[in-house]
Formats: structure tokens, C-alpha cells, sequence
């Protein structure tokens, strides 16, 4: 199969200034964060997205798998050139949970939640994941590809997530419309981008992403390489970091690099 056809199962109304002006599609990939670093090598602009109908080595963080089945779902991934340094830049993964949400609110009127830092749920299963990954170092403004893999028509999930992961339409009976909930969120994505940058933090989207948190006011496990613990999750911060308090009182800033967080009877 030529993976470079475009897939014309995808027609993205974008009303962007910037976020998707250029799309690569491709009926199949191996990864889009793959794609959008090789195109970014060839010298793509900031916004530029890539969309996969279907993904064979579908990423997600340290080293595991994002299924990937064809034909129901989205995969794309944003490549974006910010002007601010590689530490503010890892924020932008909170950025696009928050984007996700709005978007799938408004496409599909569901109430998903984000479980921190890079997980949509709805119903306590897994609908979205999300990928950032950044490439040079912080002297030198550093390019970030943004990857997402929404569970968007899927009428069953993969052998293995059955307990953990569920698709909009699994949840609605609804079928939705794929290029309009990507450029729906392209378009959220875009404004918090501008938010975002504004403040170079979270500080003007705190309040709404602390809203859609599903881990705040409950009690999770840290899995932290340095250490495990147990807390009860608050609000995030400015600086897109997870606060836990412990059963001392001491209120411990969890950053999301190396970390995970799981609930206590389960994955939320
Ligand atoms: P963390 O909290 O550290 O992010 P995670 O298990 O959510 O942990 P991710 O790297 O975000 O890990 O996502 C990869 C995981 O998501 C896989 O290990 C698998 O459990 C689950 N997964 C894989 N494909 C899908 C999918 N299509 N839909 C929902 N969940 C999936």
C-alpha cells in the first residue's frame, strides 16, 4: 500500500490561523510523532499536523504501545516551534488534554475528564492518549511534536484494555464525525496555545484544567522511580505540577516527567 495517499476518509475543516494550515495524511504510518520529526528535519512550520488513519507502531510514554486499529479513531500529531525553552515546553501536553476536552465537548456534548498529566477517561476507561516529545536541548529553542490518539468510533477495544480503555461511541451510541472533532480541537488548541504562551505557563488555563481533573480530591499512588507514595491529588499548579498531600500534611509537587499516577482501586 503506498502510505503516502492521501486518505481521502479525511476531509479536516480547518479554521485555524496555524495549527493544521498544513496536513500530511496518510491511510497508514508507522508513528505520526515519527512523521511529524522527519518532516520537521525537512523544515515544516510550526502547526503543521500529520494524520494517520492507522498506526503500526503507535507510541505512548516509556517505550509502551498505543493501539492503533484502522478506520475509527484519530491519530495526528502537531509539530510546533515554540519560542520559549524546552522546560516550558513539556507543559504543552496539559495544554492539549485540556484542547481534547473542550473539543470533544463540543463535538459530542461528553463530559470526558483528564486523568493527569496526559490521559482523556470517560466513565473511569481511557479514550485519549497523548504523546509529547521534544527534540533539542535548552539552549537552542527546541522543536516539540505532540502526538494524540483519540478512541473515537471504535465499537470494541483491543484484546487487553477492555478494563481500561472505551471509545466516544462505546459511551454515547453516537458516531462522530472525525475531521470535525480534529479540527474542533485544533481550533481549542490554538487559542490555549496563545494562552498558554501569554503566560508561559498555566497560569491562565489553571482553572479549567483543575476542573477537568478526575484524579483531584482523591487518593492515588505516585509511581515515582525514586520512591512510591500515597496522597490525596489536588489541583495541578502553574507549573503543570500534580500537588499530593500525604498523610503528614506535606503537599509534595509532582512533576510528570518520569512519573505516573493510578488510583487507589484502579486506574483513576
Ligand atoms: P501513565 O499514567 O504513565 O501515562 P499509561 O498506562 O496511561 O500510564 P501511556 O503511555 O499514557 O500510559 O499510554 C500507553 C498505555 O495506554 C498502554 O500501555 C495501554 O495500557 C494503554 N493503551 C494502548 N492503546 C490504547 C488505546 N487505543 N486506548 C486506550 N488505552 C490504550
Amino acid at each position: 500500500m503506498d502510505r503516502r495517499k492521501p486518505d481521502i476518509g479525511w476531509n479536516v475543516p480547518v479554521r485555524t490561523r496555524w495549527a493544521g494550515r498544513r496536513l500530511h495524511y496518510f491511510q497508514e504510518t508507522d508513528s505520526t510523532n515519527s512523521d511529524a520529526v522527519r518532516l520537521a528535519g525537512e523544515g515544516a512550520p510550526h502547526g503543521t499536523v500529520v494524520v494517520a488513519d492507522r498506526q503500526n507502531k503507535g507510541r505512548g510514554r516509556r517505550g509502551r504501545v498505543w493501539q492503533s486499529p484502522p478506520g475509527k479513531a484519530i491519530y495526528f500529531t502537531i509539530l510546533l516551534k515554540p519560542e520559549f525553552g524546552s522546560s516550558r515546553a513539556a507543559g504543552l501536553t496539559l495544554v492539549m488534554a485540556l484542547s481534547a476536552v473542550q473539543a470533544v465537548r463540543d463535538c459530542c456534548g461528553l463530559e470526558a475528564g483528564i486523568k493527569w498529566p496526559n490521559d482523556l477517561v470517560l466513565n473511569g476507561k481511557k479514550i485519549c492518549g497523548i504523546l509529547t516529545e521534544l527534540h533539542g536541548g535548552e539552549e537552542e529553542k527546541p522543536c516539540v511534536v505532540i502526538g494524540v490518539g483519540i478512541n473515537v468510533n471504535l465499537e470494541q477495544m483491543p484484546e487487553g484494555l477492555t478494563e481500561t480503555a472505551t471509545s466516544l461511541f462505546m459511551e454515547s451510541g453516537i458516531r462522530t464525525d472525525r475531521s470535525e472533532l480534529l479540527a474542533g480541537l485544533l481550533e481549542r488548541f490554538e487559542e490555549n496555545y496563545r494562552i498558554y504562551e501569554e503566560h508561559l505557563s498555566m497560569a491562565g488555563l489553571l482553572e479549567e484544567y483543575n476542573s477537568c481533573l478526575v484524579n483531584r480530591g482523591r487518593q492515588v499512588r505516585v509511581l515515582d522511580p525514586k520512591g512510591e507514595f500515597e496522597g490525596i491529588a489536588g489541583g495541578i499548579n502553574a507549573a503543570g505540577e500534580l500537588l499530593v498531600e500525604t498523610e503528614d500534611g506535606t503537599v509534595k509537587e509532582v512533576y510528570a516527567g518520569e512519573v505516573s499516577v493510578r488510583g487507589i482501586y484502579g486506574y483513576v
